[in-house]
């Protein structure tokens, strides 16, 4: 008899999004004239630069002739892209061209990264976070007694350390500049983290999407500023924030020969040793496996998209938007304050964590929300259980809509 795979019937409900969407469908069928805004879910709403679109047009009309069409590329992308990452995103850093895959996202990065290490780890998972990393642990049979939950509260700044563990997690994740508060760790605090990390055997997920709305000069753009750091940790990047590119599809993952584990089993390939001598398997080496075996690469097209990113209109036009996004952050935050609501983050990220009254539910305030002032946001229970009693709104709304929302509130 065929059977499914049972780990599927644990995960909570419904994914997150497509629980908010459908409540919001059923009040719009009940109120089809309802003017909602849309502060919730993280999808940019600005065109994409001319500069990029240009590249699109472009590499699509090479694809026309004979000499310039593109089959299959590289599985780990193209090296022209490659190389204007390492220019661009990790200068003075030494990040080698076979360290960068290109990928379809962070999403899928983050959740597929975890089949090249063992069932039976710990898996360190800060609450609240984004909800891909929890969801792709449970589907891969991770036990909930395997996952230890690192509190990301009001009591910490939204910011866990390592010596608030009461285990020792195998794999941590940390997502910062942070989905959903909006909190970013400071160089010194992810210094903390590296070091535990090289000290305990740990590697560390290190999710950066939101990097683009760093403004604070102690948040570091990338974990590999952070000394030792490439021993011990995977980066996920990803255009999609930055450059407008979530209907697009373009990210990378940067996976450093120096990331190294002790091999388990004498039986197995050599291939996977990464010339470090028999007892050490490279991550970089079962990624880049991964990989080829399973993904046949970004499109040509998209990869030209990124590498238009990098161009001086191509910077300019996103950056632009980077600030209209940031615009709309101060707005928000100074209409919560206004209206008398503790908020956090909005500095650093196009979110906002906002702290709902006491007594009601996240959902609750869904509700409200949605039903009084005709604002769509999201639950904070939705990203852990840390994130009951808060609400997420975010930047990447329209700047009219965005006020017109902060009106509302504020009129109560
Ligand atoms: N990582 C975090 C923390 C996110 O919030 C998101 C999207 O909302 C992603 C990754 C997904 O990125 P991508 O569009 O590259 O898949």
């Amino acid at each position: 008899m065929i059977k499914i795979n049972e780990n599927f019937l644990r995960l909570k409900d419904n994914y997150l999004f497509s629980n908010i969407n459908q409540r919001v469908n059923q009040y719009l069928k009940q109120n089809p004239l309802a003017d909602i805004i849309r502060l919730g879910i993280g999808d940019v709403t600005r065109p994409i630069p001319k500069a990029i679109t240009s590249a699109i047009k472009k590499a699509a009309e090479e694809l026309e002739d004979k000499e310039t069409f593109k089959g299959y590329g590289p599985e780990q992308g193209y090296d022209f892209l490659k190389e204007k990452i390492i220019k661009n995103e990790y200068r003075g850093l030494n990040i080698k061209s076979d360290e960068v895959f290109i990928s379809d996202g962070a999403k899928c990065d983050t959740g597929n990264i975890i089949e090249i290490f063992d069932k039976d780890i710990k898996v360190g998972i800060t609450d609240p976070v984004y909800p891909v990393y929890l969801d792709s642990n449970i589907m891969c049979g991770r036990k909930d007694t395997d996952i230890i939950y690192i509190n990301a509260t009001e009591k910490n700044d939204f910011t866990p350390i390592p010596e608030e563990l009461e285990e020792v997690p195998d794999l941590i994740y940390i997502c910062s500049p942070n989905n959903p508060t909006g909190v970013a760790m400071k160089k010194e605090i992810l210094e903390k983290w590296v070091k535990f990390a090289r000290e305990q055997g740990s590697i560390i997920l290190f999710d950066d999407a939101y990097e683009a709305f760093i403004e604070e000069e102690d948040i570091p753009h990338s974990i590999y500023e952070i000394e030792g750091a490439k021993e011990v940790a995977i980066e996920f990047k990803s255009y999609s924030k930055t450059a407008g590119f979530t209907g697009l599809r373009c990210a990378y993952t940067i996976v450093p020969k120096e990331l190294v584990v002790k091999r388990q089993i004498q039986e197995i390939t050599d291939s996977f040793s990464n010339n470090l001598g028999n007892n050490s398997i490279s991550i970089n080496k079962l990624w880049n496996r991964r990989s080829t075996t399973k993904f046949n690469g970004v499109s040509y097209v998209i990869q030209r998209a990124a590498e238009a990113v990098y161009t001086e209109e191509g910077k300019k036009g996103i950056n632009e938007n980077i600030k209209y996004y940031k615009e709309n952050t101060k707005i928000i935050l100074e209409g919560l304050k206004k209206a008398g609501i503790t908020c956090y983050g909005g500095i650093n990220s196009p979110y906002i964590w906002m702290k709902i009254p006491k007594g009601i539910s996240s959902w609750e305030y869904f509700d409200i929300l949605l039903k009084q002032y005709n604002i769509v946001g999201t639950p904070g229970v939705g990203f852990g259980t840390n994130g009951e009693g808060y609400f997420r709104l975010t930047a990447f709304g329209d700047r009219d809509k965005t006020k017109e929302a902060m009106e509302r509130i504020s009129k109560g």
